[in-house]
């Protein structure tokens, strides 16, 4: 059979655009793309931040970056040096802009806007039908990148739920040095709330209210929470806010059945890149995006994402079960992390990097006897940072 395309992308957010861009790359080696994206257009709708890695793609996109970040919680404040790796931001908008140029450039790659899918791909012969709101594409491989699944109580061990406003303020009122990761307020026994705040400039920042909990919330249940926040990093000053954005993240994803065809991965936030502890997903995807545009450049079809060490997955259950069934000690687990383990090892464990070495510098930084009395709990729901596989 004749496909239309060798490779169609379903949804060209972050992960799409990401594989995209590197496809677009390969050149002759490069197999005819499609990416069917339901948006008409792009709007700088999130900022992403994480550690540097040296990503020659993203690196020079990066807006801000902070040597320093805050931690607070129960009265007390601790100051953690990211050492030779900042922490990094990317305006989303910009992060669009130079995949869709990338893509423009490439003669196998088109970005087809305004295409929803409408219905669950078809197996067909040797490969997929995609009833599109622009018609029907066949394609020999598809990597699906749709966040199928609407946030649920009981699809994710916890979620993250958040909502924030970018302020601009009439006088100086922002450390730019330093970004506030989690500034802690009074966890309930199923609630972990606190503020994250990303300084643009002196006038400018980024204020968010954060949960961790069972259940997904909505901006709307949260809005006491980020009001509450600015009232405390904005003081008196006078401010405007020229952005929103607001997301729910899974932490710790329940197993699903693996899918048995070849030729198909989903990815993306809700398929295994979002890390179960920390909801920090963008490196994963850049990760993911390479390594399947180098399979894919080398004959081995489509990839989904790898599946993380067992040891960090054993430990990111762990951490969260403790969080999830003591939440009033999770603000003095994070503290101790950043205040008692090795920056380096501390960032390279969030970031999905660490050796042993950093994993027992993690668990030699936390208080075992949550952990052990965890240990004899049966009860959590199972879960996988990949939940595919
Ligand atoms: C506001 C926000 C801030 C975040 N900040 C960070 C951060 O600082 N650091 C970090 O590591 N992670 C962060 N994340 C998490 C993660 O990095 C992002 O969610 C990232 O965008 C996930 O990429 P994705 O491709 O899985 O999903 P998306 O980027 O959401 O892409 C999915 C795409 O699929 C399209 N789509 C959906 N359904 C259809 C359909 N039926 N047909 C066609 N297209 C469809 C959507 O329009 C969308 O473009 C953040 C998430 C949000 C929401």
């Amino acid at each position: 059979m004749a496909f239309d395309v060798d490779l169609v992308i379903l949804g060209g957010g972050c992960a799409g655009l990401s594989l995209a861009w590197r496809l677009s790359g390969l050149g002759a080696e490069c197999p005819s793309t499609l990416i069917a994206e339901q948006r008409a257009t792009y709007v700088n709708d999130r900022t992403w931040c994480f550690w540097s890695n040296n990503d020659t793609k993203v690196e020079p996109l990066v807006l801000q970056q902070w040597q320093w970040l805050q931690l607070e919680a129960h009265g007390r404040s601790i100051r953690f040096d990211c050492g030779k790796v900042p922490y990094q931001m990317l305006a989303s908008s910009d992060f669009y802009e130079h995949a869709c140029q990338a893509i423009k450039g490439s003669s196998s790659v088109s970005l087809s806007l305004d295409t929803a899918v409408i219905a669950e791909p078809r197996k067909v012969s040797a490969g997929w039908a995609i009833e599109t709101s622009q018609g029907t594409i066949t394609a020999r491989m598809v990597v699906d990148t749709r966040p199928d699944q609407a946030p649920k109580k009981g699809k994710a061990a916890l979620w993250q739920s958040f909502y924030g406003h970018e302020v601009v303020c009439d006088i100086e009122v922002f450390d730019p040095a330093c970004a506030v990761l989690m500034d802690f307020s009074v966890s309930t026994s199923r609630q972990i709330p606190f503020t994250y705040v990303l300084p643009i400039s002196r006038h400018r920042a980024m204020i968010e209210a954060t949960v961790f909990g069972p259940d997904p919330l909505c901006p709307m249940d949260l809005v006491a929470q980020l009001e509450a926040a600015k009232l405390k990093y904005v003081g008196d000053a006078s401010f405007c806010v020229v952005r929103s954005e607001s997301g729910i993240l899974p932490m710790g994803l329940k197993k699903q059945p693996a899918r048995p065809d070849s030729g198909y991965v989903k990815v993306g936030v809700m398929a295994g890149a979002a890390r179960a502890s920390s909801g920090f997903a963008f490196q994963r995807i850049q990760q993911w995006a390479e390594n399947c545009s180098l399979a894919i450049a080398a004959g081995r079809g489509v990839v989904g994402q790898a599946k993380d060490p067992w040891v960090l997955r054993q430990m990111d259950h762990l951490f969260l079960k403790v969080i999830g069934t003591e939440a009033q000690i999770a603000p003095d687990l994070f503290l101790s992390i950043f205040d008692k383990a090795d920056s380096a090892s501390v960032i390279r464990f969030l970031s999905g990097r660490g050796t042993l070495k950093d994993y027992l510098q993690i668990i030699a930084a936390l208080p075992a006897k949550h952990f052990v009395r965890q240990l004899l709990v049966p009860r959590f729901p199972q879960f996988s940072s990949n939940p595919a596989k």
